[in-house]
């Protein structure tokens, strides 16, 4: 195994078992580990810390498999690091629940591997050297673990170039069926998973959507960034008097109309707006119409830290609007899937756009990613979802 030598005290955040090692951080390489290779991290002064994998394109240079000294890193402890991921979501899998999240990157120990299901279906991404490294035995891996008919890939997330890695898409493991179905809560949604965002769905938002659905009675919905319609369908299953749903992607609206449709709902609670949300809410402020509930789940507005201050103006406008179109006594569910964002800094963005749009506002619940999207202790970079929940005075 090549040995790599840390600057003296750079040791200190993998004594923490924290999964990550800066290129910064390197004082030394011996040889020329290939990408995806894996190597010994040493301390300065000559103490094994972990045994890694080696990304040389990256700034995140090594990404930690074990801090065990006698763990061998082999087929075995890949598929066993699988099999653990898949085994703890046993209990979120049930008659009225087809899908989860089986694989979360770094917190299933597995830095950089993502997988979901869609009932008899897994999805794929690898998004680091040593996940491209041992894909054959992740595959073969999950197959087993899961008894699934097929295993699609989608690495073709951006983050891939930064590993230096092209994107992969396709069939990694048997036949896809001609329509994949997932239930949640019991409610039915059609997922792409070739031509979807990411995997095909947005599984983090799970138990978010249980809880609007099970305030959604009477209300007037708005749905913005909707996608293929899941708080939609959540909220009308939930006794929505309508909704009003808006995403800027025509496939997904098309989908959600669908995930309505076969869930035996009448469209005619929905109205359905291919337009992009800040726009679209200043011209819904200006019609002066109003809502008793609004969701605002938009993408990841800040990708790096060097993002959040835009990002931060970005998640204010939004919101500040949105608050402005609430009715006294409505809810506002808003989401920040940026890892930058901090929680706190949300709450502050949150209350900043009350301040401006004059609302009496008070925040009645928190959210954040499912039980099946695990943060690891060590590991706090994996808590990127969170979201709150805040009601306009009477
Ligand atoms: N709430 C959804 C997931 C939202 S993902 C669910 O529960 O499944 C974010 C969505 O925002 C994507 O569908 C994307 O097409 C859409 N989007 C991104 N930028 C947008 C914009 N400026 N206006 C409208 N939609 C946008």
């Amino acid at each position: 195994m090549h040995r790599v030598t840390l600057q003296p005290g750079r040791e200190k955040s993998l004594r923490q078992k924290h999964p990550w090692v800066f290129s910064g951080a390197i004082a030394a390489v011996e040889g020329a580990p290939a990408a995806g290779e894996t190597v010994a991290i040493y301390s300065a002064d000559g103490a094994f810390l972990a045994s890694a994998a080696w990304s040389p394109a990256s700034a995140i240079r090594a990404r930690i498999w074990s801090f065990d000294a006698r763990q061998a890193i082999d087929d075995a402890f890949i598929a066993g690091r699988v099999r653990a991921a898949v085994a703890a979501r046993a209990p979120m899998l049930d008659a009225t629940h087809t899908g989860c999240r089986l694989v979360h990157a770094e917190s299933d120990g597995l830095p950089g591997v993502i997988a979901d299901r869609y009932g008899e279906v897994v999805v794929m991404q690898l998004h680091s050297a040593g996940g491209e490294a041992w894909r054959g035995s992740i595959v073969s891996a999950l197959v087993e673990a899961t008894g699934c008919a097929a295993v699609y890939e989608r690495s073709d997330a951006e983050v891939r170039a930064l590993e230096g890695m092209p994107s992969r898409t396709g069939i990694a493991a048997g036949v896809l069926p001609a329509r994949i179905i997932l239930l949640e809560d019991g409610l039915r949604y059609d997922i792409d998973v070739i031509a979807g965002q990411k995997t095909g769905f947005f599984l983090d938002q799970r138990q978010n959507r249980h809880r609007i659905r099970a305030v959604a009675a009477g209300r007037d919905v708005l749905d913005c960034f909707c996608y293929t319609g899941g708080f939609t369908v959540a909220a009308l299953a939930g006794g929505a008097r309508s909704v009003l749903a808006i995403d800027s992607s025509a496939d997904a609206l098309t989908r959600a109309r669908q995930n309505v449709a076969q869930n035996g709902i009448d469209d005619a609670r929905c109205e359905w707006r291919d337009a992009d949300v800040f726009a679209e809410l200043r011209k819904i402020r200006d019609g002066a119409k109003s809502f008793d509930m609004i969701v605002l789940d938009p993408p990841k507005f800040a990708p790096t830290a060097r993002h959040i201050d835009k990002a931060a103006r970005a998640y204010k406008d939004i919101n500040l609007l949105a608050l402005k179109l609430l009715r006294p006594g409505g809810l506002l569910a808003t989401f920040s899937c940026s890892g930058g964002v901090t929680a706190d800094l949300f709450q502050k963005i949150v209350a900043g756009a009350a301040l401006d749009a004059g609302a009496d506002a008070a925040i009645i619940g928190r959210f954040s990613a499912s039980a099946d999207h695990p943060v690891a202790l060590e590991f706090p970079e994996g808590d990127y979802l969170k979201g709150l929940l805040v009601r306009k005075k009477a």
